[in-house]
């Protein structure tokens, strides 16, 4: 079963436009993908449901917007560390040539949490344990770092360049000349949403893992020394959270995630600090609000072999999907290295001046992977057995389509009056994405428009011709009323916002 949703979450992807292979007339290479019309539209509302709640709505502090370059020059990306270290094992097939993530083949195979390892034990645990190649059977050999960043060379001096291997590194780069041009206080906070690149060993699962994927993130700046919080904390303080401590993962069934306050977490010093802690009962109820069930969310606190020496600690949101528990968002405190190692390399000051002292402020980062949210709404929003056709419930924000116009059937009179109604909504300024459909049977249109997540269905009858109304079907209940057409415009936008916090 929980591959058959996988497979029926991509057969409608494919089906209806949400997300295909890139270049796949010509079978192209594995980790990248293309977003359909439909997946284009769903980004682009996640997008702007993302920035309208963890950027215009936030008042715990000022965060400011960049759009960086996606392609940083060798020093940068030498001074944060990346050049070094980051890569991931690999080793090949004697046999068939594969080539397999090392850490992934020996967590896979002997279901042992060998991340962070270094080669030579990876080695040696594949020597000891008589892992093989599970496409062949076949001995590995070729064991080696593979590294992660996409190397690129820069006009005709050649100059060495990578894709950005994250957002973030973007937002250290521009920290001095942002905190000067406008004048920010700590704490604030600089998000940025783009692409990312990451020349991943054996990318898999469609969307899930990608060579080349879209990522929302946050960098907040804040006072080590004050010992603070946003000022809003107390707003989201209650929120429970499920942790899954360091503990709970060494037991052998890989643990059970513990239930507590926001604040609790903090307090009993489980979340190393409170701006963390703010972002951890966001997420919550950001994710809450896209239909992803709390019970289906986890923090996993990361465990020290997989945590970099500079952190002051990672935990990463993990949805339960229909293949297992998968990270969706990145958390870590990344205490000032960022802003320190820049500080060396380049020679500029990246210090700030708090109320008279010199720091360097110290950083929480979540990091939002784009692709991967779209999968987690699709694979829980999906009904199959409800109908007699599958239904995506799409969060109302987040559908593509937010009413589907409809002729109830194909008489000149009512077309025309549905194609009236349809091009005033298109002409509306509201953000409410409509379409029209008048091929096949009503049963037909309403299963279309079901599978593709549209919000509402209004139905054109001869009644409309009479007295100026329509009827307007909800895709979840398939309950129908009758509204008078000069209604629809801000009812279809209300719709949108249904089931959010206020
Ligand atoms: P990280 O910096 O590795 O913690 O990544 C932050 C977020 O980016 C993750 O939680 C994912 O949602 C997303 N992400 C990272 N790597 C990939 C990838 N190869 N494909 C798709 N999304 C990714």
């Amino acid at each position: 079963m929980p591959e058959q949703l996988a497979e029926s979450i991509v057969q409608l992807a494919l089906r209806r436009g949400f997300f295909n292979p890139t270049a796949e007339i010509y079978r192209g290479p594995a980790g990248f993908y293309d977003l359909g019309p439909l997946g284009t539209l769903m980004k682009l509302n996640l997008i702007n449901y993302w920035l309208d709640t963890f950027v215009k709505r936030e008042t715990s502090f000022e965060v400011y917007l960049i759009d960086g370059s996606l392609i940083l020059p060798y020093e940068a990306l030498k001074a944060s560390g990346h050049v070094d270290k980051f890569t991931d094992p690999k080793a090949e097939c004697v046999k068939c040539g594969r080539i397999h993530r090392l850490d992934q083949l020996i967590e896979e195979t002997l279901g042992l949490k060998v991340e962070g390892k270094g080669i030579e034990d990876l080695q040696e645990i594949v020597k000891v344990q008589g892992v093989r190649c599970p496409n062949c059977g076949g001995e590995l050999t070729g064991f080696k770092e593979h590294h992660l960043m996409f190397k690129l060379s820069i006009g005709g001096g050649g100059e060495a360049a990578f894709l950005r291997p994250e957002t973030a590194q973007n937002i250290f780069l521009n920290f001095k000349r942002i905190a000067y041009a406008m004048r920010a206080k700590l704490p604030f906070a600089v998000a940025q949403v783009g692409k990312s690149f990451r020349n991943e060993i054996s990318p898999r699962q469609s969307i899930i893992r990608l060579r080349e994927f879209s990522q929302m993130e946050i960098e907040v700046f804040f006072s080590p020394i004050r010992g603070d919080g946003p000022s809003k904390f107390e707003d989201v303080g209650d929120t429970v959270i499920r942790v899954l401590t360091r503990e709970e993962q060494k037991r052998g069934d890989g643990g059970e995630a513990i239930e507590l306050r926001a604040r609790d977490a903090v307090e009993e010093g489980i979340v190393p600090n409170k701006f963390l802690a703010y972002y951890l009962a966001k997420e919550v109820r950001f994710f809450q609000s896209l239909g992803i069930p709390p019970e289906n969310m986890r923090f996993r606190h990361l465990l020290p072999e997989e945590t970099p020496h500079y952190s002051g600690g990672n935990f990463d949101l993990e949805v339960k999907f229909s293949f297992g528990w998968k990270e969706v968002v990145g958390n870590a405190y990344r205490r000032d290295y960022d802003l320190t190692v820049h500080s060396k390399h380049s020679g500029e000051d990246l210090s700030i001046d708090d109320n008279g002292v010199k720091i360097v402020p110290h950083v929480v980062e979540p990091s939002f992977g784009v692709e991967r949210i779209l999968y987690a709404i699709l694979e829980h929003s999906y009904r199959e057995g409800v109908r007699e056709w599958p239904i995506l419930m799409l969060p109302r924000i987040i559908s593509p389509i937010k009413a589907a116009i409809l002729p109830l059937l194909d008489r000149t009179a009512l077309v025309a009056k549905a194609w009236e109604i349809y091009t005033w909504l298109r002409a509306s300024r509201l953000p409410i994405y409509t379409v029209y459909d008048d091929r096949g049977s009503i049963g037909r249109r309403y299963a279309r428009a079901d599978e593709a997540g549209v919000n509402l269905c209004v139905t054109i009858d001869h009644q409309t011709l009479q007295d100026n109304t329509v009827t307007v079907r909800d895709r979840d209940t398939t309950s129908q009323i009758r509204v008078k057409i000069d209604e629809l415009e801000e009812l279809i936008f209300n719709d949108t916002y249904r089931g959010l916090e206020q």
